[in-house]
């Protein structure tokens, strides 16, 4: 059976996070107390309701204990979304996300136990910064506090080399997951594949090897 999910609040975040849920042919119910919201939306979703998800009838009006995973995406209403998180734990909702404002915010949604939380624009702020320090960054994904994947563009100094003469591992502790070479993905290289200038290559590893390899090999 297809996952159901909702999404709660409509703003920016949630409406996108709607849009590709659909997008990947999912089951969404869209929720909002803004009825202008819903009315935008409702084209698109499965289903959509009006409703103050902080009013513990109407969120259980809505069924939506049966849902497979609720998305909490209210972002400035800071009260709202604890609020409503703590209903959705207390009526027993399998999985639930949450997008946090702030760390306050955070460390109240892992005390009432959130499944995850997400930090979106602190994560794009990290992201960019990393894409616009160094040229030959492309994108950058922070796993952990400790660990990222990097997409970064072989520059001349590597070029010509054999993944075992750059010793990737040795040096930099960092593994080469995959290369993008034109329209062509090398995933999991072997040793002897030879670099070749302006390819992409994806590495994960921890963050201060990363920035290493960021400032000072893709030249
Ligand atoms: P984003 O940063 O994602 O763009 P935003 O700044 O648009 O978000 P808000 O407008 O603060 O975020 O909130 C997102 C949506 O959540 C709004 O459309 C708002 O109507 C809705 N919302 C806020 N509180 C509640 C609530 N108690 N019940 C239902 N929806 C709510």
């Amino acid at each position: 059976m297809k996952k159901q999910f909702a999404v709660i609040g409509l703003g920016r975040f949630g409406g996108s996070i709607c849009k590709s849920l659909v997008a990947e042919g999912m089951e969404v119910l869209a929720i909002d107390m803004d009825e202008e919201k819903v009315n935008e939306f409702a084209p698109d979703v499965t289903q959509a309701a009006i409703a103050d998800t902080t009013d513990e009838k109407a969120l259980k009006s809505l069924g939506i204990r049966n849902f497979d995973h609720v998305i909490v995406a209210i972002g400035d209403n800071i009260q709202a979304s604890i609020l409503t998180t703590l209903m959705l734990e207390e009526m027993g909702v399998e999985h639930i996300t949450v997008k946090a404002q702030n760390d306050y915010h955070e460390k109240v949604l892992e005390r009432i136990g959130a499944d995850e939380i997400v930090h979106p624009e602190r994560d794009i702020g990290v992201r960019i910064a990393h894409n616009v320090v160094s040229e030959n960054v492309l994108d950058h994904l922070e796993l952990s506090d400790e660990y990222s994947i990097s997409e970064l563009v072989a520059g001349s100094t590597i070029a010509g080399e054999t993944i075992y003469d750059l010793d990737f591992r040795e040096k930099y502790g960092s593994s080469i997951l995959a290369i993008k070479r034109g329209d062509d993905m090398i995933v999991s290289p072997l040793p002897d594949e030879t670099i070749q200038q302006n390819d992409v290559i994806i590495v994960l590893g921890a963050n201060q090897d990363i920035n290493r390899l960021e400032n000072h090999w893709m030249d």
